[in-house]
This record gives structure tokens, C-alpha cells and sequence, in this order.
């Protein structure tokens, strides 16, 4: 069967990592979350103590890139992959408030960017792959057959992150979280490198109103449209 790249696009807390991973089971593809990338960089960048006032383009951080290295293992007993830095496992540590907050500011650098674009193309590049985030179908793949970008309002994907938090559980305020959400939307629509938006042939889906299983049936359809279109 023909296998193509599945790109998937859209705002903090959409859900999106869930449907892609749930995509990628459903087609025997490999799921990536370019996102758990930029966020495990940023862990490496607070155990490092490498956040300064006085650094606001991240240069030491910059320097330390070469000593950052990232993978994801596939874990049998879960049914997908996880993300390693430096060989440890930090799929929990990096969903952290401190991460969220500090995440963003770590993705506007260029260099940073750069190094985690040439190695999320390296995953791609046999294609039957889902990788969800911010600029997969914009700049790392360009060609993908198929393009999707999720959106919801602010205030339901903080409902979403609180609960979701909270049942971790953090200590969290709701205001803080939407606060950190609207927060995010900016930068990373506003940046100078890479920003937020959508690719001219994505298909665009606002997940407010849809419940899991619905978004689910509708992203399935689309891809396996898609792949009968590619034979
Ligand atoms: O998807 P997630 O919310 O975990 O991503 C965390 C942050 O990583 C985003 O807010 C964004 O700043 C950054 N990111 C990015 N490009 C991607 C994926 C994530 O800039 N492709």
C-alpha cells in the first residue's frame, strides 16, 4: 500500500497530538510530536540552568545544542513511542507547567529550529509517518499528501489543558493555564522563523463542537481519501 506523510498543524491543547497518534495506530504509521522535541530541549535548558535575563536569544543554550541528543523509543506495552533526551525518558517531565511557560521562548531560535527540522525530516523521509505541531506542513514538509490544521477557541483548549493537568496532579490555576495558552498562541504565531498558520492546501478542522471519536472518523476518512488518491 502506498504510504504517505501526514502532516498535522494547530494551536496548543487542540487535541492534535491524540488524533495523530490514533492515526498513526489506525495506519501502522510511526507518530512524532515535534512538539515533545522543542519541549524536551527547553527541559535540557532548565536542568542546565541555562535561562538568563541577560541571554534572551538563548546563546548558551545555543552552544549546549551539539550535547543535546533526542530519540523516541517505542514502548510495546504502550503502542507507541516515547521521547529520550540524552537517553533518559521525560515524556512526563516535559508536560510540566515550568516547560509550557518556557517552551515557546525556546522555539523562536533560529538554531534551535534548524537542528530539530533537519532531524524531524530525517524521520520522514520514507514517508508513512504522522507528525503533529507547528510548522510541519508549512516547512518540514512542504510536500506532504495530505495537510490538516486543528483549531478550537482559547478558552476551550485551557478547559481541556486544566483538566488534563489537574489530573496529573498539578497545582494549577485555570486563569494561569489560559493565561500560558493565549501566551503561546502569540509567539508562536507572531515569530519570525517558522510562525503558526496554516499551509495554503490544509484542511482546516475547529474541534470545539466535535467530540474524540468524531474528530477521529474525520481525519481517518480524509487520510485513507487520500492514500486511494496517491495509488
Ligand atoms: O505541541 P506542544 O504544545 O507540545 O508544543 C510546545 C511548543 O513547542 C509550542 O507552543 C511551540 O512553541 C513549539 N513548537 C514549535 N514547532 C513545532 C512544534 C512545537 O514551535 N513544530
Amino acid at each position: 500500500m502506498t504510504k504517505i506523510t501526514i502532516a498535522i498543524d494547530g494551536f496548543s491543547s487542540t487535541g492534535k497530538s491524540t488524533v495523530a497518534r490514533q492515526l498513526a495506530n489506525a495506519l501502522e504509521y510511526i507518530y512524532v510530536d515535534s512538539g515533545a522535541m522543542y519541549r524536551a530541549v527547553t527541559l535540557y535548558a532548565i536542568h542546565n540552568e541555562l535561562f538568563y535575563e541577560e541571554d534572551p536569544g538563548l546563546e548558551r543554550l545555543v552552544a549546549h545544542l551539539p550535547e543535546i541528543h533526542l530519540g523516541f523509543v517505542f514502548d510495546p506495552r504502550l503502542g507507541y513511542s516515547e521521547i529520550h533526551l540524552n537517553g533518559e525518558n521525560v515524556e512526563k517531565e516535559i508536560r510540566s507547567m515550568e516547560v509550557s511557560e518556557r517552551v515557546s521562548q525556546v522555539a523562536v531560535v533560529r538554531e534551535i529550529r534548524e537542528k530539530l527540522v533537519e532531524l524531524q525530516r530525517s524521520m520522514g523521509k520514507d514517508k508513512g509517518i504522522v507528525m503533529d505541531g507547528r510548522d510541519i506542513g508549512t516547512v518540514v514538509f512542504p510536500d506532504a499528501e495530505l495537510k490538516i490544521f486543528i483549531t478550537a477557541s482559547p478558552d476551550v483548549r485551557a478547559k481541556r489543558r486544566y483538566k488534563e493537568l489537574l489530573g496529573r496532579g498539578e497545582q494549577v490555576v485555570f486563569e494561569q493555564v489560559l493565561k500560558n495558552i493565549r501566551e503561546r498562541d502569540y509567539i508562536d504565531s507572531h515569530r519570525e522563523f517558522s510562525p503558526l498558520k496554516k499551509a495554503e492546501d490544509a484542511v482546516e478542522i475547529d474541534n470545539g463542537e466535535m467530540s474524540p471519536e468524531q474528530q477521529f472518523e474525520k481525519v481517518l476518512h480524509l487520510a485513507k481519501e487520500t492514500i486511494e488518491q496517491s495509488l
